[in-house]
């Protein structure tokens, strides 16, 4: 055993932990747990627990259905939410492992980030994330089910009485903070009922655990406030909808920082300008993957903060990928507006990342920044800044990304084709349904 997987297994005796949660994603996005008495915790880690992929989104088909969790000791951590008398919990985020090869699943999302970030490494760079997801908390109905009602009439920086929500998200970032978060900021959003917690960035691969964490606990923590907590990124039309912004930055082996040059007026490297450049050009192909639902594209839409189309700026938010002012040059770096909060952080990390890469190995030149609002240029005005529009539903998004052999090479094979199969089945199930909006327009006037 590694020290630290002996330093988890004191921790599990000195903290009397009775249950271990291995923690794997989906390649929808889906956190799954096995959990196994915590006394499993040294089998775990030399051999794996196995268990069957069969029942999980997309993992394997029936007859090869063996698979093994191999916990990530790094990322031990206790449930805040779960006390010694009901049975203490702790999580370690887990690798998958092919039972029937012995390699790294090719459809487990984090080995498909490790590949991207392997790409990185061998141009020489590791990559570092800050993600802000925003999120709605709503009130429970007597059954204890989601409705849409905010419990709290605030805004943007809103404090306390108006904010009453900051009380739950109070509890959140304690909750947060005893699993190893550093918290930079939370405020509330600019809808009702609208929060966003922002935490320190980190290597992308923590990052992507992170936000699968982060999510988890958001919603437990919730529930014990009788809250629903959503990362549904459009929940209310015509009011803001939830983002994740996603930070992104490439670092050299000596950690300098290779997206900052004083020189440039935008304080970017062209190693940056590429990167981005990288990004602009395989937009449409990412959507798909960073905006990843029916309801991402209600989101995606001009007024509301969300982008619209395809251009780059130092200061609107109307654009797909705005340059943040940074203090220092460490803080170089660029923050793609489009990723929600629905997404697979793993696969959109990977995607932004290979996307990013690609615009560097092929010496990319980003265009001019637009620095006007764009939601407010009509199709003339778009077209002299030949500025192009992301897809309007999740349809165009997965043709997009049928048509894309960077993306599509990103995920792998195995989970390009089964994220594209599982995609156009949920749009068509949309296609197919009638909705409130149809009932009320038609039903009476036909
Ligand atoms: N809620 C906005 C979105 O949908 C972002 C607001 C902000 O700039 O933080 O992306
Ligand atoms: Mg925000
Ligand atoms: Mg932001």
């Amino acid at each position: 055993l590694t020290s630290t997987e002996e330093s988890v297994l004191e921790t599990i005796e000195h903290e009397d932990i009775d249950f271990l949660r291995l923690q794997f994603t989906d390649i929808l996005g889906v956190v799954k747990n096995v959990s196994v008495p915590a006394r499993q915790a040294e089998k775990a880690f030399r051999e794996g627990i196995y268990f069957d992929g069969s029942s999980i989104e997309g993992f394997v088909r029936i007859q090869e259905s063996d698979m093994r969790l191999i916990p990530d000791p790094e990322t031990f951590a206790i449930l805040p939410w779960r006390t010694n008398e009901q049975g203490a919990a702790a999580r370690m985020i887990c690798d998958v492992v092919d039972t029937s090869t012995g390699e790294p699943f090719a459809g487990d999302p984090r080995t498909v980030l490790k590949g991207a970030l392997d790409r990185a490494s061998e141009l020489g760079y590791t990559v570092n994330a800050a993600p802000e997801p925003e999120f709605f908390l709503f009130e429970e109905d007597d059954e204890g089910r989601a409705t849409t009602r905010t419990n709290d009439a605030g805004g943007y920086f809103d404090v306390a009485p108006k904010d009453l929500a900051s009380d739950v998200r109070r509890d959140i970032i304690y909750g947060l903070e005893n699993m190893g978060f550093e918290i930079e900021a939370s405020h509330h959003e600019v809808a009702e009922g609208q929060h966003e917690i922002n935490f320190e960035y980190d290597d992308a691969l923590s990052t992507a655990d992170n936000v699968a964490t982060f999510r988890t606990v958001v919603r437990a923590i919730a529930a014990q406030h009788d809250l629903h907590a959503t990362f549904m990124p459009k929940p209310i039309p015509r009011i803001n909808g939830s983002g994740m912004h996603t930070h992104l930055s490439l670092f050299t082996e000596d950690g300098e920082n290779a997206f900052h040059d004083g020189d440039d007026e935008f304080d970017l490297s062209e190693t940056a300008h590429s990167f981005l450049a990288g990004i602009l050009e395989h937009a449409p192909a990412i959507t798909a993957i960073a905006n990843p639902t029916v309801n991402s594209y209600k989101r995606l839409v001009p007024g509301y903060e969300a982008p619209v189309y395809v251009a780059w700026s130092d200061r609107n938010r109307s654009a797909l990928i705005r340059k943040p002012a940074a203090r220092v040059p460490a803080a170089s770096r660029v923050e793609a507006r489009f990723p929600d909060p629905s997404c697979n952080p793993y696969l959109a990390l990977a995607a932004l990342i290979h996307a990013g890469l690609d615009g560097i190995e092929r010496g990319l030149d980003a265009p001019d920044p637009v620095r006007e609002n764009i939601y407010e240029f009509d199709e003339a005005k778009r077209e002299e800044y030949g500025i192009e529009t992301l897809p309007s539903n999740l349809g165009e998004a997965i043709d997009a990304l049928e048509d894309n052999e960077v993306i599509k090479g990103a995920l792998g094979k195995h989970v390009s084709e089964k994220f594209v199969e599982a995609k156009r089945q949920e749009f068509q199930d949309y296609l197919v349904d009638v909705s409130q909006w149809e009932l009320d327009r038609y039903l009476e006037t036909f």
